[in-house]
């Protein structure tokens, strides 16, 4: 598990942020450049709504009206179709972004092993439809959201 998390001034960690498997901060790491991308065209006043599905119920947002790089936890309602954000995550502003980046990277210098784990979706395993469907890391909402991402994922749009 990797953690970021808010600390309180008193120097101990909050529970504000969270933890991630090694391969589901792979997925945001590969996200850096996209991310760094929706930030850049939010500077330039652009409309912007940026997310990307990290795995299991967790997604990253650059969004319009929000200067910041929001990591949350989103959940569909039971009787729903909907995802909605939870509590659960954080915001980063963009200086504590920038520090975050330059902290995984010393990260992984030091940890091979971190810095060489694929993410869920790219794993050999997935390579079968039916059990990427089934995994609860790639497609925990069986909605419409995961069939799209299914479809860009296997270049099944005609
Ligand atoms: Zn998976």
């Amino acid at each position: 598990m990797i953690h970021v998390r808010q600390y309180a001034v008193e120097g101990f960690p909050t529970k504000m942020g969270f933890a991630f498997p090694a391969g589901r901060f792979k997925q945001l790491v590969n996200s850096f450049d996209q991310i760094d991308k929706a930030i850049n065209s939010l500077k330039e006043n652009k409309e912007m709504l940026y997310k990307s599905h990290l795995g299991g119920g967790w997604y990253v947002t650059v969004a319009t009206g929000y200067y910041v790089v929001n990591l949350r936890r989103f959940w569909v309602p039971p009787g729903t179709q909907l995802e909605v954000p939870t509590k659960a995550g954080i915001c980063l502003r963009f200086s504590e972004w920038r520090e975050l980046k330059k902290a995984v990277m010393e990260m992984y210098g030091d940890r091979k092993d971190l810095a060489d784990v694929e993410p869920c979706n790219m794993s050999f395993a997935h390579q079968n439809l039916l059990d990427y469907l089934d995994c609860i890391e790639c497609c925990p909402f069986k909605n419409e959201e995961c069939e799209n991402e299914l479809r860009e994922l296997y270049g099944l749009y005609n």
